[in-house]
């Protein structure tokens, strides 16, 4: 492309006050003519008399457009720095993530059009006069503003405030430095390739370390009123046992603050329309899909998974929560009842006031959204405490709302173990407690709640079946059992860990399965390739070890894995390869007790009525898979299975329009779709009188 057009057609372009069509192409042959000049005979030599020999015209009309050299330069400067903010504004207008619009700032200030010896000479002529020449001061302040404000912006939607105005002004010098130091060295030094190369590597290098030290900061130092109250939790990478961060706890006062303020806000929260809320969460949707790989991988690094899941799944099913809510948020209401002729009723859906929620570690982002994002659109405030082992990704989400227009308050998370979580079951304002965790957490927190009469909604365990009959499509069959077994190192509430096949697919059944357990790919989650990363701390590891010898002692046949993965620097984390036991019996322990690892236990059925009585011979119901190919087979037995989420020929797939939860021990209430709604939501009925009161008084 010829750059000269290039050049004019972007400074044509870029805005300003209509010029006369000649006037103004001659001013631009003047500013090209100028920029020759200083590249060739540099600051001292580019005189008005040199530009008009050059330009073939009086030095008189030259004069006539600039005045004077000074004037000749500003313009020739400022056709410079306008050209490069044209060329990065479209690059920005193409750019649909923040992290690609910093990415567009880097690539357009250095492009080979910026790193041609012409234009870059013309550059290091007038940064030599910036600081003696009053206009090009002028010019040079407003570009790198621009440049920065640019960049900030952006940053802000990454990484806090703070951070993003350093990380600008850091690569903002480093494209100066890089720019410079090519042309000081005439362009051997770096090329416009190697020079974006190191900045993108600077970056990205930058944003991960920043990302892991922001989430490692503890929330409560950094809120006015909640100073740490002396205890840390210390979160472990589970891959390789460093230390990630330390957090402070929320205590009693703590607590009591948090609460006092999303009290405040949530009054002023839950006065929004629906669809200004709504409003709100679309942005934070938006952020949470923006900021996808930087949160997958500091999901990653807490809770061991692979990163290709995280990528996949932990936070793109937070965001399409917050949008399914987002959407919902305009819509709730209660209803209208026709009373006869002399009354009318009606109902109004209002929120609850203060919630909390208390989550698990198997996947925090996620849970902190499947939580919040209901209990927001209903206009609550909530409370949201992680589990102590996986506290980080909810701190970012906290950022992200706050980015997204929340008003402070109105989501807030606190950290510590148990006693935190305590704090906010038996806390007299809080009206509602969502908890993920185990039946006995279950029990504790609805005792707890009891005091005050707070609403409870609770997602528990598990022990469920997967009933795989002689006509299933075989492969699917074994595709299901592996994904509700082995998907986050097992480590998944809803798993189907006791695999019921039909006897007459039983040899077929299992040597598929066999085969595909043993080619998974077990390494470090940050591998895009792993498939099966780390177990969630050493204890967990142990306890799911201890489950595995229990098994293999009480006779059941080992298929696959059986024990801890130490390969290498796997030796460090804390891994259990994917394991499979055959010829399993009701009554022994991996088959009855929940392992929330990667232990899969096939039993034989002959029967449809006996296959039912015994997956449903459990004190848990969270969840069901059928493998059928007989249609009223599918419905019948799904109608008699035990269970609040089932799937027929597929397994533990969970869009979020659909809820999902438990029966029998497995847990109270029911999160996503609709139906969580009501949860997040009391009814008030309002008689309305049409007529006068008949009083025999
Ligand atoms: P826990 O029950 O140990 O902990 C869950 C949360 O409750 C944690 O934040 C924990 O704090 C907190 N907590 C513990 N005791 C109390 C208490 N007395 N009062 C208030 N809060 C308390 O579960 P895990 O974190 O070990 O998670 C694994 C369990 O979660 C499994 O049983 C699994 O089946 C279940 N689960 C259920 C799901 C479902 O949707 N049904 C989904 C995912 C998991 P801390 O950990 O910080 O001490």
């Amino acid at each position: 492309m010829n750059r000269r057009s290039t050049l004019k057609d972007l400074v044509h372009h870029s805005g300003g006050p209509p010029r006369d069509e000649g006037e103004e192409a001659r001013r631009v042959q003047l500013v090209e003519v100028t920029i020759d000049s200083l590249a060739e005979v540099g600051w001292v030599g580019t005189t008005l008399a040199e530009i008009a020999r050059r330009a073939n015209v009086s030095a008189g009309l030259v004069a006539h457009y600039f005045e004077d050299k000074d004037g000749l330069l500003e313009a020739a400067f400022r056709t410079l720095a306008r050209t490069l903010a044209v060329r990065v504004r479209q690059r920005l207008e193409q750019a649909h993530t923040p992290r690609g619009r910093v990415q567009a700032v880097i690539d357009v200030n250095l492009a080979p059009e910026e790193f041609d010896k012409r234009t870059g000479t013309a550059w290091l002529a007038f940064w030599g006069q910036v600081l003696h020449v009053r206009g090009l001061k002028r010019v040079q302040t407003a570009y790198q503003r621009r440049m920065l404000s640019n960049l900030r912006s952006d940053l802000r939607r990454m990484i806090p405030a703070e951070d993003a105005r350093t990380l600008a002004f850091m690569i903002a010098a480093m494209i100066d430095g890089v720019w410079l130091r090519a042309a000081l060295s005439e362009w051997r030094e770096a090329d416009s390739e190697s020079a974006r190369a190191l900045l993108t590597a600077f970056v990205e290098g930058r944003l991960k370390d920043l990302a892991q030290a922001r989430a490692a900061e503890t929330v409560g130092a950094a809120r006015p009123g909640r100073a740490p109250s002396g205890g840390a939790l210390r979160v472990i990478n589970p891959a390789n046992g460093t230390l990630l961060a330390e957090i402070a706890v929320d205590g009693a006062a703590q607590v009591d603050a948090a609460v006092a303020r999303a009290r405040a806000a949530q009054r002023r929260w839950a006065a929004l329309s629906g669809a200004a809320r709504g409003r709100i969460l679309q942005r934070a949707a938006q952020l949470l899909r923006e900021c996808n790989d930087e949160l997958a991988e500091l999901e990653t690094r807490n809770t061991g998974k692979p990163v290709q899941e995280t990528r996949a799944v932990d936070v793109l099913s937070g965001a399409e929560c917050l949008e399914y809510y987002a959407g919902l948020a305009a819509g709730i209401a209660g209803e209208h009842l026709d009373l006869g002729p002399a009354a009318f009723g009606y109902t109004r859906r209002e929120p609850l006031g203060v919630v909390a929620g208390i989550g698990a570690w198997n996947y925090p982002l996620q849970i902190a959204c499947w939580k919040s994002a209901p209990a927001l659109a209903c206009g609550n405030a909530m409370l949201f405490k992680p589990a102590e082992l996986t506290p980080l990704t909810a701190i970012r989400l906290e950022q992200l709302y706050r980015a997204a227009g929340l008003p402070e308050g109105v989501f807030q998370v606190v950290q510590g173990a148990a006693e935190t979580g305590r704090l906010l079951t038996r806390h007299p304002d809080i009206r509602k407690i969502s908890l993920t965790g185990e039946v006995s957490t279950g029990k504790a927190v609805m005792a707890d709640a009891a005091a005050s009469l707070k609403q409870v909604t609770l997602e528990l365990g598990g022990k469920s079946p997967i009933i795989v009959f002689g006509d299933a499509h075989l492969d699917n069959a074994v595709a299901g059992a592996l994904l509700g077994n082995f998907y986050s190192a097992g480590e998944v509430c809803s798993n189907g860990t006791r695999v019921f096949v039909h006897k007459s697919v039983h040899a077929a059944f299992i040597e598929r399965l066999r085969a595909r357990t043993l080619a998974m790919r077990i390494g470090d989650p940050l591998d895009p390739a792993t498939q099966v990363g780390a177990l969630i701390s050493e204890a967990h590891m142990d306890k799911v070890l201890g489950l595995i010898a229990r098994g293999r002692a009480q006779g059941a046949r080992l298929l696959a894995g059986g024990a801890r993965v130490t390969t290498g620097d796997l030796a460090a984390g804390f891994f259990v390869a994917p394991t499979v036991f055959d010829d399993c019996h009701d009554d022994m322990d991996i088959v009855r007790h929940e392992i929330f690892g990667p232990v899969l236990s096939v039993l034989e059925f002959e029967d449809e009525e006996e296959v039912v009585a015994r997956a449903n011979a459990t004190e848990f119901g969270l969840a069901a898979g059928v493998f059928t190919n007989d249609l009223t087979r599918a419905h019948r037995v799904i109608a008699q299975l035990q269970a609040g989420t089932c799937w027929i020929n597929h397994y533990n797939v969970t869009p979020i329009e659909l809820p999902f939860g438990g029966v029998k021990m497995s847990g109270l209430g029911r999160e996503n779709g609709r139906a969580a709604v009501e949860h997040y939501t009391q009814l008030k009925s309002v008689y309305v009188a049409m007529s006068d009161i008949e009083s025999p008084y």
